[in-house]
């Protein structure tokens, strides 16, 4: 096996190993400064998580930030879920990933 050295002192050749946000997340409403982040972080059954839902709904990358979260959670149970993303709470999101692969399956 080849091991690829790499000069860490030349930061052109450094590995990038720092985490940037997507393209899209600079226009999220939840990033905004009256956003309380404890809204999205509830488990969907919640007050606060009915009031992420609703902010979802009038973002601008809710799409993106909905695909995203899919790809990420992959076939997860809804209890291996967490948060609201993209408008949808661990069981929406859960249920679209069944409804597509039933789709999927026809
Ligand atoms: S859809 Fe919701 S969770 Fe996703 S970026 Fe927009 S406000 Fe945030």
């Amino acid at each position: 096996m080849t091991v690829e050295l790499r000069n860490v002192a030349n930061p052109a050749t450094a590995p990038d190993t720092i985490a940037r946000p997507l393209d899209w997340q600079d226009q999220a409403l939840c990033a905004r400064p009256d956003a309380d982040p404890d809204w999205w972080a509830a488990d969907g059954k919640t007050t606060d998580a009915t009031r992420a839902v609703q902010w979802c709904h009038a973002c601008p990358v809710r799409q993106q930030c909905l695909e995203d979260a899919m790809r990420r959670e992959g076939n997860a149970r809804e209890h291996h879920r967490q948060g609201v993303w993209g408008g949808l709470t661990p069981f929406g999101r859960r249920a679209l990933y069944v409804a597509r692969k039933q789709a999927d399956a026809a």
